[in-house]
């Protein structure tokens, strides 16, 4: 596989970061690849694993030279560093994020770009419930949507070249308007999380009337919850702040649909929820035919699929 960027700067070096630094290594997609944390202790993990050449105290001394650098950041976290990383940018150089939310870090990280930088927003679709350095692995967006929505006007070389990288880690490339990337990502995570820990707080309400049975004999769908529940508290306040307007849509359409299987549990119809949950199964299908599970039990999650570091 060639280099596509000489030197490549993480800013963040958590699940999503670290697990480029594992791919593009394992595919030399990169000469060197410098990082950026906000710890200490996070940046000499990252240089004892090996996921970093160097690591910097600031992200502005991180992304000085660089011809990539990767803004991995929680979201609510993309404006300052945006702001302190501007006046040191390389000339030329691509600014990339890997927000789950896309208008938002826009508004946040384009006006601190100066002229002459390619910032080409981008958010891969893959991900698990841990975080931290310790968390990535070299095959996390294998097979995997990676999306870009770059402006109108964006250089086209610029995002080809970015395009290069994101599949040489094996990621499958679109890119789309950053409105309907919100809404559309609303849809297929965003407000699933939300159901997700809310379902983990109705049970946990329940384990104190009945006796933590509810964790007892989590076995059934309930433990599946409990793993989407178990994603980083910061990265998804954030996205739930920043991406209000389409989740609190969806929002809305799933209290909608709610109520009409409530009703049918009521009436004893029967018919309704046999059809519902037909339509819902020939969903699950598309998404193995897609690629983008597999058919094998516990959503297809091999036990060494997902690294556990400690961090909450
Ligand atoms: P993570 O594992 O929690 O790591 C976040 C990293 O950002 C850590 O290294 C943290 O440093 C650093 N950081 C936080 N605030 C900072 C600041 N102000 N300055 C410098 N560094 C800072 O996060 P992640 O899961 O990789 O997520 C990173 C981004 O990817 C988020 O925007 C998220 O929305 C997006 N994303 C996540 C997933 C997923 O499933 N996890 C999937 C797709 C996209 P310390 O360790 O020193 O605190």
């Amino acid at each position: 596989m060639t280099q596509v960027y000489n030197r490549v700067a993480l800013i963040g070096l958590g699940l999503i970061a670290s697990s480029m630094a594992h791919a593009m290594r394992a595919k030399g997609l990169a000469g060197e690849i410098v990082g950026h944390a906000k710890s200490a202790e996070t940046r000499a993990t990252a240089l004892e694993i090996g996921i970093c050449d160097q690591v910097f105290a600031t992200a502005a001394e991180a992304v000085a030279g660089a011809d990539l650098v990767v803004l991995a950041v929680p979201v609510g976290a993309m404006a300052e560093i945006a702001a302190e990383i501007g006046p040191h940018l390389a000339e030329g150089a691509t600014v990339t994020d890997v927000g789950s939310v896309k208008q938002a870090v826009i508004a946040a990280v384009a006006p601190h770009m100066p002229e002459g930088i390619h910032f080409i927003p981008g958010h891969p679709m893959a991900g698990t419930e841990y975080s931290g350095p310790r968390s990535g692995f070299a095959t996390l967006f294998v097979n995997k949507w990676w999306l870009l929505t770059p402006a109108s006007d964006a250089d086209p070389v610029a995002v080809a070249r970015l395009q290069q990288l994101l599949e040489g880690m094996q990621a499958k490339v679109n890119t789309m308007d950053a409105a309907h990337h919100d809404q559309v990502v609303a849809v297929v995570s965003h407000t699933p999380h939300l159901i997700a820990y809310t379902m983990v707080g109705v049970a946990d309400h329940l384990a104190q009337v009945s006796n933590s049975e509810v964790i007892e004999y989590s076995a059934s769908g309930f433990r599946d919850f409990t793993r989407i529940a178990a994603s980083d508290p910061t990265m998804w306040r954030d996205v739930f702040l920043t991406n209000k307007d389409a989740v609190l849509d969806v929002l809305g359409r799933f209290a909608e649909e709610l109520f009409v299987l409530q009703r049918a549990i009521r009436m004893g119809d029967g018919a309704l929820l046999h059809d519902y949950f037909t339509r819902t199964r020939a969903i699950r299908r598309g998404i193995i035919e897609a690629g983008q599970d597999t058919s094998a039990p516990d959503f297809g999650r091999a036990p060494a699929a997902a690294k556990p570091d400690g961090r909450a």
